[in-house]
């Protein structure tokens, strides 16, 4: 509906991103913070940890988790079989997490952290206050 890329651009965009990357939780945040006139952050900035998006100026890292592969517990996404295999898996994966937040925090950043979840429509609320050290209000 209020899509800012059309279908094309949408599928060139989502080719060009790391197989590894949360394509479209990315695309979205890209979405809402181009609404929301949010500027000045970079995508895929080469650092350790390697952060979605930063605001050099602000030294402000956002993480895009998706919801099944970092854990959170929003819904069960545990597949029935070899649970223990996706348990294992998904703590690591919040251990690193962690890990990456805190050598940030180290540095003096801010670091944010956005489920897949919370870029629902219905979560808006929820994303502008995660946001907010983020928006433009001056
Ligand atoms: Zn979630």
């Amino acid at each position: 509906m209020n899509d800012i890329y059309s279908k094309e651009k949408r599928s060139e965009l989502m080719k060009t991103v790391r197989p590894s990357g949360n394509k479209s939780t990315e695309i979205a945040l890209i979405a809402y913070m181009k609404e929301q006139g949010i500027t000045g952050w970079q995508r895929h900035y080469n650092v350790k940890g390697h952060p979605d998006f930063v605001f050099l100026d602000k030294r402000i890292a956002i993480f895009v988790d998706g919801c099944f592969w970092h854990g959170h517990d929003c819904r069960n996404t545990t597949p029935k079989d070899n649970s223990d295999y996706w348990d294992k898996k998904r703590e690591k994966n919040r251990i690193h997490d962690q890990e990456v937040t805190e050598r940030f925090q180290a540095r003096g950043w801010t670091v944010i952290r956005i489920w897949e979840c919370e870029l629902k429509k219905k979560n808006r609320a929820l994303l502008e206050m995660k946001l907010r050290p983020v928006f433009n209000n001056d």
